[in-house]
């Protein structure tokens, strides 16, 4: 807290000055830690007050043990660690039991390992003794060659809010709280959690739970499945046969979302609202729909509902949660509305690797080619009020898609231009608040973050019902709003000067031929130098086509497309 509060008093002595940023990056920091141990304080009483609520569901063990393990390798980061496992293969394959406070048991355990090791490795064993018909204790050990702790210090590490040997840990963040909250769920399933532990050697932390066994059929061997190293930033896999839809009523942030999930190679429509995106689902068979929560008529929420009455296939199909709402508790009424995940807008590249990880299965996944990287050097002029390497690298880090997400954003935005008036907030402050919630992720998702923090405000109000503030800010919001989009499109659509031009005969060709080599960097590439040629409309259109089918990697098409044109 004194943290917080330090900085943001720096903010406010030091506002519009660029070291500001910096300490409002800070405040950012330090506020999700400060989130996370109060996640943590609340979590803890509820259990210790009796709330414990232990929920049993069939669940499959497998994909359990590799979405701990795939975010754990994730959280490995560049830290030279090897991630190693040993599970065994006749572990039942599905179980009775709560999966996510199973999870969170073993996410726990691992991530202290992570948390107090710096080199060498971390080991994850998972057994199993069958007991009696129906149970089985499954026994999860997590050991690592970390710092290790005391011998004087091992009694304490289960106690409430115990942290120990602060002076060598100072600088990792943590509630003291996690092992508490492991030792009560590992309590409340009939088993328990150890440690033994060498002091600059490394520990062993085993946990214990009794599960219902659902099914006896062993889980097989999934070791050679997991690939153990972390590469931050390389997709290790593509999915080709795997449909996807994206459903947001801003057409920016469906490029935006479409483009990231570009090099995973996957199946992937969209649509601009919740009723459309019910009737696709029924006609098509997807396997994953990212849903975004506030869309005007049919939300998210009544549109993933709408899917699953459906019944049947529709019982399974994987939905997630987009939302720019990213506050704790969020998580848990998206799960309860029938959604399987849940994903916060702008999208973070880690966030969506973890995910996709989570949630493409493993007989889906195909070996990634080598991934050739856009063109991501900044071509872009400055443009005020836009952070633009910030927004470059929140559309996937190269400018072709950066300019076609701007063309779009300012397209999009024209449009709600008119409800955003202060006479349409008046009369329909819900439409308003909807309209100023979508540019608030929408900004944010192109680094204009000034405008998305005034929209942000704006949807407080509207929301708060807040028409005193709503008069005092719609008129300057709009203003600005309309300057920036004035700003960037005086940099992505230069007023032609001299003669336009249709695309020259050799650009074609290079352009033929890195699509026909599905060669994602030189087509890149080619299109960023289209882009920045006085082209005429039909060339224009064309270009935009073709960028729009690279971000989905329609690589066939496109060249269709550039062979119409010819
Ligand atoms: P924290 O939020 O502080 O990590 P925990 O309850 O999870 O809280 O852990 C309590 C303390 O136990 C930690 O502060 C740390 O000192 C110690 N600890 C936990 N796991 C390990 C480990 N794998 N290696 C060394 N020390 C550990």
């Amino acid at each position: 807290m004194n943290a917080i509060i330090g900085m943001n008093e720096l903010a406010i002595r030091d506002y519009g000055r660029p070291e500001t940023m910096e300490y409002l990056r800070d405040i950012r920091q330090a506020g999700a830690t400060l989130l996370s141990i109060i996640n943590d304080i609340l979590d803890f009483s509820k259990i210790e007050s009796g709330h414990i609520q232990i929920t049993a569901a069939r669940y499959d063990t497998a994909s359990l043990l590799n979405d701990a393990l795939a975010i754990i390798r994730i959280r490995l980061g560049d830290k030279p660690i090897e991630l190693l496992a040993d599970i065994d293969p006749s572990i039942p394959a599905f179980m009775t039991g709560d999966e996510i406070r199973v999870r969170q048991i073993l996410l726990n355990i691992l991530s202290n390992a992570v948390k107090y090791t710096n080199e060498g490795f971390i080991k994850f064993t998972a057994r199993c003794d069958i007991i009696g018909d129906e149970a089985v204790d499954l026994i999860f050990s997590v050991e690592d060659s970390g710092i290790g702790i005391r011998r004087e210090d091992i009694g304490r590490l289960f106690g409430d809010f115990s942290r120990v040997d602060l002076g060598r840990n100072k600088n990792i963040q943590g509630s003291g709280l996690g092992l508490s909250i492991t030792r009560l769920i590992c309590r409340a399933m009939g088993g328990d959690v150890t440690v033994t532990s060498e002091y600059g050697q490394g520990s062993v932390f085993t946990a214990t739970i009794r599960q219902k066994c659902a099914d006896y059929v062993p889980m097989g061997g999934i070791e050679g499945k997991i690939s153990y190293r972390a590469e931050v930033g390389a997709i290790r896999f593509t999915a080709p046969d795997f449909r996807v839809l994206i459903a947001d009523d801003n057409a920016a942030n469906l490029k935006v979302a479409a483009g990231l999930l570009a090099p995973y190679k996957m199946k992937v429509d969209t649509c601009l609202s919740g009723e459309e995106s019910v009737a696709l689902v029924k006609e098509n068979n997807y396997d994953l729909v990212f849903m975004d929560h506030m869309m005007p008529g049919m939300d998210g929420i009544e549109a993933t509902k709408a899917i699953r009455a459906l019944g049947g296939r529709f019982d399974e199909l994987q939905i997630v949660a987009l939302t720019a709402n990213a506050i704790s508790g969020m998580k848990e009424m998206f799960l309860e509305n029938g959604f399987n995940d849940f994903l916060s807008k702008p999208i973070e590249i880690p966030k969506l690797d973890e995910l996709i990880e989570r949630r493409v299965p493993l007989e889906r996944r195909h070996k990634a080619k080598a991934i050739t990287k856009g063109v991501a050097d900044a071509e872009f002029i400055g443009i005020e009020g836009l952070d633009t390497a910030k927004g470059m690298a929140m559309t996937g880090g190269n400018c072709a898609n950066y300019r076609s997400v701007l063309e779009l954003y300012c397209r999009d935005a024209e449009s709600r231009m008119g409800f955003l008036e202060l006479a349409h907030a008046e009369r329909d402050l819900k439409n308003f608040t909807t309209q100023v919630h979508a540019l608030k992720s929408a900004s944010a998702s192109i680094g204009a973050t000034a405008v998305s923090q005034e929209a942000a405000s704006l949807e407080d109000a509207g929301r708060r019902g807040d028409m005193d503030a709503i008069r005092e800010h719609a008129e300057e919001f709009r203003e600005n709003l309309a300057a920036l989009i004035a700003r960037i499109l005086s940099v992505i659509r230069p007023e032609v000067s001299g003669d336009v031009q249709t695309i020259g005969e050799e650009v074609i060709t290079r352009l033929a031929s890195a699509l026909s080599a599905e060669d994602v960097g030189a087509a890149d590439k080619i299109m960023a130098e289209l882009s920045l040629a006085p082209l005429d409309s039909a060339s224009s259109r064309v270009i935009s086509e073709i960028s729009d089918l690279l971000l989905i990697s329609e690589f066939e098409e496109a060249l269709g497309r550039l062979k119409e044109f010819k």
